[in-house]
């Protein structure tokens, strides 16, 4: 049987993906989007956007059915997998998914990270008072008293950025943080460590988080807990196969090429400094010009 092969196969349809797609189907190339979830990746749980260019504020709602109009407004192919396998050897590449397997000439790796969360049903508060991004979302949180979620001085950042607009910051560590006094220098951090969160409550957005220091159990009334505790690159299968830094994150040159000639790689994956919206767009762009 003849292999139906594409010019540019996309993994990922986050931001990254969809904008590498317009970008590579105006060069008139055969590509399609791999997509295991709803095209639009993160964008899917941001509640409000007040750094995407153009816009003053944004939902990601909104601005994902936006990414999603544009990519079928140009026919762009959207294949619903997920792909567990990769092999990059040879002229044609080819992507194991867990219904079909996939080729390409090209392929754009935009996988997105996930991040690491406390598995104590923070996820129910998502865009509701839980968020995993500090850099994004403080500013909603205005002269409201927030806390931070904590590993090993994890959130101590996000804890110094909340500082700056929040009334009052706790700082909840599971581990000793009495050495990061000296960097969290403003009075309206107050670092708890030892902490173990077990449990989040509110009606409708967060109201609490129960935690317990020692053994003795805790509440604390808050608008807001972010949870900083890292975030980890979806590059399990490209281990070994891809070079990537020393934190997992894919390594490519300025046109988004990785350590293999014809596969690259855009957004949040790729080793960068600033994982934003506007930067996964301009990797995307990048990306989708030049595979
Ligand atoms: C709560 C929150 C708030 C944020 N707020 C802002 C903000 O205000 N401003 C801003 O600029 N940025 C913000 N960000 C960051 C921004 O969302 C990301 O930088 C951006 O969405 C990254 O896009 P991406 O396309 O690289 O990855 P993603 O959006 O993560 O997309 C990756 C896609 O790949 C898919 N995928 C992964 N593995 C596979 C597989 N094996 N097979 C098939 N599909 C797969 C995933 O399902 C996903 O759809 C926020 C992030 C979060 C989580």
């Amino acid at each position: 049987m003849e292999r139906n092969v594409y010019d540019i196969l996309i993994l990922g349809g986050g931001v990254a993906g969809i904008t590498a797609s317009v970008y590579a189907k105006r060069r008139n190339k055969k590509v399609a989007i791999i997509e295991e979830m709803l095209l639009g990746g993160q964008l899917a749980s941001i509640s409000e956007i007040e750094n995407f260019p153009s816009y003053s504020r944004v939902s990601g709602f909104e601005l994902m059915e936006n990414f999603q109009k544009q990519a079928k407004s140009l026919n762009i192919e959207v294949i619903s997998d997920t792909i567990k396998k990769v092999n990059f050897e040879g002229e044609v590449k080819s992507l194991q998914g867990s219904k079909a397997e996939y080729f390409a000439k090209s392929v754009i790796i935009a996988t997105g990270l996930s991040y690491k969360k406390l598995g104590k049903g923070e996820e129910e508060f998502l865009g509701r008072g839980v968020s995993f991004c500090a850099v994004c979302d403080a500013n909603f949180y205005k002269g409201k008293e927030v806390c931070v979620a904590s590993k090993a001085g994890s959130g101590v950042h996000g804890a110094l950025i909340l500082a700056d607009v929040a009334k009052k910051v706790y700082l909840l560590d599971s581990e000793d943080l009495t050495k990061y006094a000296s960097v969290c220098p403003k009075k309206n951090i107050e670092i708890i460590s030892f902490a173990d969160i077990q449990k989040f409550e509110g009606k409708d957005v967060l109201e609490k988080v129960i935690y317990k220091e020692g053994k003795k159990k805790k509440a604390l009334e808050i608008s807001a807990c972010f949870v900083e505790l890292g975030k980890m690159p979806n590059t399990k299968m490209f281990e070994g196969v891809l070079d990537l830094d020393k934190n997992g994150y894919i390594k490519t040159n300025e046109i988004m090429e990785t350590s293999i000639s014809k596969v690259f790689a855009c957004g949040d994956i790729r080793a960068g400094v600033l994982k934003q919206l506007v930067c996964a767009c301009s990797d995307g762009a990048i990306a989708g010009q030049y595979a």
